[in-house]
């Protein structure tokens, strides 16, 4: 067992299924609807807790009924939900239409999550005792940049996905241990398109770097090493939403029980790719012992 904090988002995805995408005036009628729990920080703790993580979840769900299944849906893989907050008001909502083409249009509204702009009791003395903080960029940076000083604090590794792609503070980068953005992320914060380029360029602001490359693998990179390119396995893709997220919670444990860096990453990929063969986010996560098997 490991100890994991997650300090992020929930959110309902609620998903329509579209021929073609309306455009501003229009109504089309479409062909399917569903409710997925999501957000980045509540998909990162679900991968790690199904991959064997022992996770905890720092952030908030409305009052709503969306937030009673939100919280369901964590502490039914076994998160940890002692300090994720019930806000007065909604919860988070990406509002999604896929179209037949596989192309999608968000809108996401913060809801509960917008209320966590810092931490509150409890939520240091909980990040101290664990050995890694993942953090995204869905809460209000003021929480995230808050979440990551107290872990720096701790000696608590602080592991950073860089999404939704923004230009970051560099604060937060200056208490980040390992970055893992994807390569559209990548590019954003380094201004470079080329990975390897771009890790070499992310690593004069933070110590390490994975680089999510797709089917295309991953790239790992740490400041005063040769850098390392690990294969994704090859498998036919159905849906690959929550893929990075994934492939981060498999990561975050399998790097807290001290397996060496090559090994978590072939680790985190097969998780990843277990993940991108069936439909759903949090749906399609796999558990330890698949993950073990692949
Ligand atoms: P994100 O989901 O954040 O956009 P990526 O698309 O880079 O991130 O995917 C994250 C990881 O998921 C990849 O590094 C890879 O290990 C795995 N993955 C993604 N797509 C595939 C695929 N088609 N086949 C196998 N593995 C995949």
């Amino acid at each position: 067992m490991t100890g994991i904090a997650v300090l992020g988002s929930t959110n309902m995805d609620l998903v329509a299924y579209v021929a073609h995408a309306p455009k501003r005036g229009e109504t089309v009628t479409g062909r399917e609807f569903r409710t997925i729990p999501g957000g980045k920080g509540a998909n990162q703790a679900v991968a790690a807790a199904r991959a064997g993580g022992d996770v905890a979840m720092i952030g908030a769900v409305g009052s709503d009924d969306f937030g009673v299944r939100l919280r369901r849906t964590l502490v039914s893989s076994g998160v940890d939900d002692d300090l994720l907050r019930t806000a007065e008001g909604p919860s988070g909502t990406a509002h999604i239409v896929v179209d037949d083409e596989g192309g999608n249009s968000i809108v996401v509204i913060p809801g509960a999550n917008g209320t966590v702009t810092s931490l509150v009791p409890g939520d240091e003395a909980l990040i101290a005792t664990a050995d890694t903080l993942l953090l995204q960029l869905e809460l209000p940076l003021t929480a995230v940049l808050g979440g990551a000083e107290a872990a720096r604090r701790h000696g608590v590794r602080t592991v950073l996905t860089p999404a939704p792609a923004q230009p970051l503070p560099p604060e937060l980068l200056a208490v980040t241990d390992l970055l893992v953005p994807n390569e559209h992320e990548a590019a954003t914060l380094s201004g470079i398109a080329d990975p390897p380029a771009a890790a070499e360029a992310l690593l004069r602001q933070v110590p390490e770097v994975v680089i999510t490359l797709g089917s295309a693998g991953s790239l790992y990179a740490r400041r005063g090493a040769e850098p390392l390119t690990v294969p994704a396995p090859h498998v036919t893709a159905v849906d690959t939403t929550a893929a990075g997220d994934t492939f981060v919670g498999a990561l975050a444990v399998a790097l807290g029980e001290g397996r060496p860096v090559q090994q978590a990453l072939i680790w985190a990929s097969a998780a990843a790719a277990l993940c991108v063969q069936r439909p759903g986010a949090s749906t399609s996560m796999p558990y330890r012992t698949e993950i073990d098997a692949s």
